[in-house]
């Protein structure tokens, strides 16, 4: 094996990142200041067609506050997929609410309406879709379901910058939704999450939760966290701005390179009306998932990664929500899964590898 390693993920941070910071470091001014609310504005035009935006320290602290502003906690009940990142369903854990697992649809990985609908009960508050993977989920289905209901709709929009359904793009169909800034994710600050609001009331409560419960000097009007980010972060941040939409579509030119060249998995199905930016191009292997990942790795040296595993109502620390719980869908996509690298930083010899290794390793398998 003399090949190099082609690695899943791999952040770009460049020149202009590294002059960003340098100009923040030597202005002597590091913390919260007029960077984020440059960020904040920029983040807004370029991504969620001027909706308010707030800078926050994770994605996780976004979803966390956005709940909070948005009113929920103990004894309410938000329904989220099973299939994503803990953080979905660790942040409405958090605000004392129980999150209610749905299950996904057979084909894009995203909550299935007619789950959803099934889980609601009296104490259900709100809705909270993942556009998993980059994929805008079934929105126009989900508010229907809101709607008759009376319930909220939120949105975990960490994967998908810049993903839109029908002509809208995700983040804008929300009361709030939060974009995650972290390094694997199509664009980052390094550490960091934005949340983009609906509502001015929404914008101030969020802006409150993130600072201590004040927006004048020691006139804490309720009880708040330290989740500000820092101009050093936000100057990362915006130059990444700059560039994500350039990124998206070397993502877009890659996944469609895949959706041609390969063989004998089942490559991702994109919804009607559906721009998907790939945040992972996520295939299925219904036969030796991991036996098809560790020979990507050890014959092809091609990095692939599982997410998720393990669905989030069988993970210790959330399966008492949902003691028995079946999700035949979700279960099935844990077991199948597998993403291959994506990124903007691939090379065409790369993709032509990729592409060798999947055929050859599935073709085999066959
Ligand atoms: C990354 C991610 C988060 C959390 O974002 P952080 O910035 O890592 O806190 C939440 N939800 C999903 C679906 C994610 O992929």
């Amino acid at each position: 094996m003399t090949e190099s390693f082609i690695p899943p993920a791999k952040p770009i941070i460049g020149d202009d990142e590294r002059a960003a910071v340098d100009r923040v470091l030597r202005s002597g001014m590091v913390a919260q200041g007029p960077e984020v609310a440059a960020f904040e504005r920029e983040f807004a035009e370029v991504l969620v067609d001027g909706r308010e935006s707030v800078a926050v320290n994770s994605g996780t602290s976004g979803l966390h506050l956005g709940l909070l502003a948005a009113g929920i906690g103990p004894g309410d009940e938000v329904i989220v997929p099973s299939f994503t990142f803990a953080a979905t369903a660790n942040s409405v854990a958090l605000t004392g609410a129980t999150p209610v697992f749905a299950d996904i649809e057979p084909d894009q990985f995203t909550l299935d309406p007619a789950s959803v609908e099934a889980a609601v009960t009296e104490r259900t508050k709100a809705i909270m879709p993942v556009h998993l993977y980059g994929h805008p989920a079934h929105m126009a289905e989900l508010q229907a379901v809101a709607d008759r209901h009376g319930l909220a709709l939120f949105e975990d929009a960490a994967q998908a910058h810049g993903a839109s359904l029908g002509g809208r793009k995700v983040g804008t169909f929300g009361r709030f939704a939060m974009f995650s800034l972290y390094p694997t994710k199509n664009m980052t600050s390094g550490e960091g999450g934005m949340v983009s609001c609906e509502t001015p009331e929404m914008v101030r409560n969020v802006k409150l939760l993130r600072n201590q419960g004040m927006e004048a000097q020691y006139q804490n009007e309720v009880v708040g966290f330290n989740a500000r980010m820092t101009d050093i972060h936000a100057a990362i941040g915006r130059v990444q701005l700059t560039k994500v939409g350039a990124w998206t579509e070397t993502r877009r030119a890659n996944a469609a390179f895949f959706d041609r060249e390969l063989r004998g998995v089942v490559v991702p199905p994109v919804a009607d009306g559906a721009v998907h930016v790939y945040h992972q191009y996520t295939v299925r292997v219904p036969e030796d998932r991991d036996g098809f990942v560790a020979a990507l790795k050890n014959e092809h040296a091609v990095g692939s990664g599982v997410y998720y595993p393990v669905p989030n109502h069988r993970l210790a620390s959330l399966e008492r929500f949902a003691p028995g719980l079946h999700l035949a869908e979700t279960e099935r996509a844990a077991g199948e899964v597998v993403s291959l690298p994506v990124h903007p930083s691939l090379s065409g010899a790369d993709l032509e590898r990729i592409v060798a290794a999947v055929n050859a390793v599935a073709g085999a398998g066959a």
